[in-house]
Order: C-alpha cells, then structure tokens, then sequence
C-alpha cells in the first residue's frame, strides 16, 4: 500500500487551501513558488470518506534512507554496507509511524535504488512534508575521529560544528551536486521576506526535531560525544521543510557494526526514531 502517493493525487502540494487547513507554511511555500491562494469558496476537492479526510489532515513524514544502488555508501570492515543498513532501520521506522496512526510517511527510495540528494529534498517539499529525516550510518576515517561510534543528528548549519562535521558533510555531499534551490519568480524584496521568515521557521522546527529524537535515543543507544551538531548537508537545505539527518552509528567501528547488523539492534533504533518523531509532531500540533 502506498498511502502518500494515494494522498498526493487527492490533495496536490502547494494549492494554498488544503482541506480547510492551510499552514502557514503552506502559505507561505505556495507564495514562494508563485501559486495563487485559492479565495474562500474556491472549488476543492475532498476526500470521499471521513476516514480519508482524517488521514489528509495528518501531517506526512519523509523518511529518506541514505545512498543506494550503485552508492553504498560507508562500508564496515565486515563488509557491511551503509545503504542496506539504513533502509532496513527506514522501513521498520515506516511500519512504526504509520502504526502509530500520527502521521503518513513516504519514503525517498524503499528499494536499492540511486537518488539524487537534491531530488530527495525535492520530494520533500513538493508534497508539503512536516518532515524530512535522512538516515545514515557513517564511517570515520583514521586519524579523524577513527575511534569514534555512536548516533548522532544532523541540523543545517552555515558553518560545520567542527572539522569532523565538515569532513562528513563532504564526503555525503559527494555522491551529488550542491546547487541552489528553485526560487520563484517573485521581486527580490519579497523574496528575501519570506525566504527568512520561512527559513527561521524552518530552523526552529529542526532544531526541535533534533532534540526530542536525541533525548529519544539517549534512553537505549549509545551517543557520540556532542551529539547534535551541524553540517552543510544538501539534504538539509529545504528552505520550507524541518529536517534532520541521523547517523544511526559508526560502521569503522567493530562494535557499532556488529550491533548495526542486528536486526533486533535495527529495530530498537527505530523505535527511538519513532518516538523522537511522534513527540516533535505533538509539539509542532500544540504550538
Ligand atoms: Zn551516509
């Protein structure tokens, strides 16, 4: 079944009315990308079932497990790779969010497929996601940080944390282009208002995201030392979407990768995702 897909029809992204329910992000996105707001009254259509009407109304998570196909991504020193690792933490992440009946989520790739990294953040904003969480499990190498293991997360920041973050942002941003993101054709000033109003917006939620999945983490799986820290991750530059990227532990570690090969490891990780997800999403309802 493919419910965000199935929703994406009934409800196009950026219409401006949403089933009675425009965000001001929403809003706000739809101005940035040109789009008229519907005047009150204007034609939409609606679910056909109030069971659909309610599952419209939930906020979608993105889930966006790293790499694929012909990029593996990190490779343990069992040969373990990145990109299986993280997907099998994705889809159980995925049976746990829609169980908990709080969200929809779709996925950035649900097979062993190559997506571009821009083309991740893309999907994300075209369907108007309250979320977007990329998974990874990384490696790091000798000399910097060789010794390192446990999880961490992600938020965009201007300037990496550390040379370390730095280093990581790189080696992530390799597989892919940088590249500016599609701006509208809109004068400059405004542009500039609301690019900054969505953008300070934008950070709070991922900053928030970030905290409640590392206070999630912290009850069951080990952390790296500082564990929130900021990188200049592609996936992390949508103007309009909150998100976070998860390093779920170090495959150059022997011991994180032993664990990270466990399926029961896989899905206790997965459950403090799940849970980091479902307290952000509570917060962001009540605010
Ligand atoms: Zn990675």
């Amino acid at each position: 079944m493919q419910p965000a897909q199935e929703l994406v029809k009934i409800c196009p992204p950026h219409r401006g009315v949403r089933l009675g329910m425009t965000t001001r992000r929403s809003f706000l996105g739809g101005a940035l990308l040109g789009v008229v707001v519907a005047p009150a009254g204007a034609q939409t259509r609606v679910p056909s079932t109030l069971r659909d009407s309610v599952r419209a109304a939930m906020p979608l998570v993105v889930l966006d497990p790293g790499h694929g196909g012909a990029d593996p991504g990190a490779i343990g020193g069992q040969g373990t790779e990145e990109k299986r690792i993280v997907l099998a933490v994705a889809q159980e992440l995925r049976r746990r969010l829609e169980g908990s009946g709080r969200c929809r989520v779709a996925m950035t790739r649900s097979s062993d497929v190559f997506v571009p990294l821009r083309s991740r953040v893309e999907f994300a904003r075209q369907r108007d996601a309250a979320l977007l969480l990329s998974i990874h499990a990384d490696s790091a190498p000798s000399g910097m940080g060789g010794r390192a293991r446990g999880a961490s997360i992600y938020t965009l920041g201007e300037t990496a944390s550390d040379a370390f973050s730095a280093a990581l942002a790189r080696r992530e941003n390799l597989a892919d282009q940088a590249g500016g993101l599609r701006l509208p054709s809109v004068t400059a000033d405004v542009q500039r208002i609301l690019l900054s109003m969505m953008r300070s917006e934008t950070r709070q939620g991922s900053e928030r995201v970030a905290r409640a999945t590392l206070s999630a983490l912290a009850e069951g799986v080990p952390l790296l030392s500082n564990p929130h820290r900021r990188a200049g991750f592609v996936v992390l530059k949508a103007p309009d979407v909150p998100s976070a990227l998860v390093e779920i532990g170090f495959l150059s570690h022997p011991e994180d990768e032993l664990m990270l090969r466990r399926p029961a490891w896989r899905t206790r990780i997965a459950g403090a995702l799940a849970e980091g997800v479902i307290a952000y999403l509570g917060r962001r309802v009540a605010t």
